[in-house]
């Protein structure tokens, strides 16, 4: 008996005629024979409808442990919903809280990280022969207050559990068909890729692709657990997120195109502290606020020094703008900067793919067709898979569909032959 865990996301439990379809794909995998354990997101926009209610009762500074109790409701509707739809197909099932799963978190609210997970009721119910569904994104502390993962993050809870289950893999059900070359909205010659290797995947998600949430690819890599990822609206197949090394992996050896796809993200603020003095400290005065702020900083660039004044340049994701600019105008003045400018009208654009790094000139690949299309780099950063230019945000789908066509990604063989 193999023993599967299916996460469905908002999307596919977004009304009672899709919590239905669900029940009905649950029973369907029963049949063939395989204990089930599914993981739900809140339906449709839940999440979002109740974040927006917290803030509308609080003047927008919602008590970080009421507003993760709150959220953590939107899981457990839709987990006990599609315990019930199961029942009146004769499926025997139970709905299970993040408590009841097992689940134990740190303290930080609505960014939880899951510290064990205790699956012995689970295996009970399935023991019984259950289907057992588990209400994703929340967990609970040492001191039994119920915590959430952070956005997405029921991707999170099921991949944990396959880990702590063994399961064979961790099924990821969606509103797309899997991992595609590049976003199908904007390219639409996209490819959808039968596989891909967990780093390609991390880095595409931290870049902006929304298939998955990095967190939980970063933990199916640690724990070796293969992550499909599929459309819960057809029976397409999906693409398998998995190592080089492991069963039925991909063994593609010096293929001619390392490029697998190109992620962007349209939503990328710029700050920039201007005639910063140039000395030790500096960057720690300007960074270690912002990380206790909670705002993450992406790319950092910092121009050699003129007359030992120099300027620092980072972007952060377009939502945390504004606070990391109040937080920098702060810190600027302590030590005694020249001034902060913003630019909230940006976006990265970024080619991903393992084995770059040992293969010249994909970077100047990349740059050439940027500048074919006529559009301007502001920023370049990269990693040993990744090249990731800024742009201005009106370029975006022009760059990506430029870079797509560069690489040659509409076909399976990738970069084009030897001229
Ligand atoms: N419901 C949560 C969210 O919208 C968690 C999830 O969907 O994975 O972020
Ligand atoms: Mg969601």
């Amino acid at each position: 008996m193999t023993l599967r865990v299916q996460k469905y996301g908002g999307s596919s439990v977004a009304g009672a005629e899709r919590i239905q379809a669900v029940a009905e794909r649950i029973v369907r995998a029963r049949q063939a024979g395989d204990q089930i354990v599914a993981v739900v997101s809140a339906m449709g926009k839940t999440t979002d409808q109740l974040i927006e209610l917290a803030r509308q009762v609080s003047n927008s500074d919602p008590d970080a442990r009421e507003l993760d109790v709150l959220l953590s409701t939107g899981e457990t509707v839709s987990s006990t919903l599609l315990a019930m739809a199961l029942h009146a197909r004769g499926c025997p099932a139970i709905s299970l809280t993040g408590l009841q799963a097992g689940i134990r978190t740190d303290a930080f609210f609505s960014r939880a990280r899951i510290l064990t997970v205790d699956p012995e009721r689970i295996r009970q119910e399935l023991e019984q022969g259950r289907v057992v569904i588990v209400a994703g994104f929340q967990g609970i502390t040492e001191q039994m207050d119920v915590t959430t993962l952070g956005r997405g993050g029921s991707d999170t809870t099921a991949v944990a559990l396959a880990a702590a289950l063994r399961a064979s893999t961790c099924e990821i059900y969606t509103d797309v068909e899997g991992v595609y070359t590049a976003d199908p909205r904007i390219v639409p010659e996209a490819r959808k890729l039968p596989t891909i290797l967990y780093e390609e995947m991390m880095e595409l998600a931290t870049q902006g692709a929304k298939v998955m949430h990095n967190r939980a690819v970063e933990l199916g890599w640690a724990h070796g657990v293969p992550i499909y990822v599929a459309s819960s609206f057809t029976d397409a197949p999906g693409t398998l997120i998995q190592g080089t090394g492991q069963a039925g992996g991909p063994m593609q050896i010096e293929v001619s195109n390392k490029v697998q796809a190109i992620a962007h993200d349209p939503n990328v603020a710029k700050i920039t502290l201007l005639r910063v003095p140039d000395r030790p400290g500096i960057a720690s005065a300007v960074f270690a606020p912002l990380a206790e702020a909670g705002v993450s900083v992406d790319v950092i660039v910092q121009n050699s020094s003129v007359e030992k004044m120099t300027d620092l340049s980072f972007t952060v994701a377009r939502g945390d703008a504004a606070r990391a600019r109040e937080i920098v105008e702060r810190v600027g003045k302590t030590i005694s900067a020249g001034g902060v400018t913003s630019d909230d009208t940006l976006a990265k654009v970024s080619i991903v793919g393992a084995g770059m790094q040992d293969a010249p000139g994909y970077a100047a690949r990349m740059f050439q067709t940027l500048a074919e299309a006529g559009i301007n780099i502001e920023m370049i950063t990269t990693s040993e898979i990744r090249i990731t230019c800024i742009v201005r945000r009106e370029a975006t789908a022009e760059a990506v569909r430029a870079l797509h066509r560069a690489f040659r990604l509409e076909t399976p063989e990738g970069a084009p032959k030897k001229e």
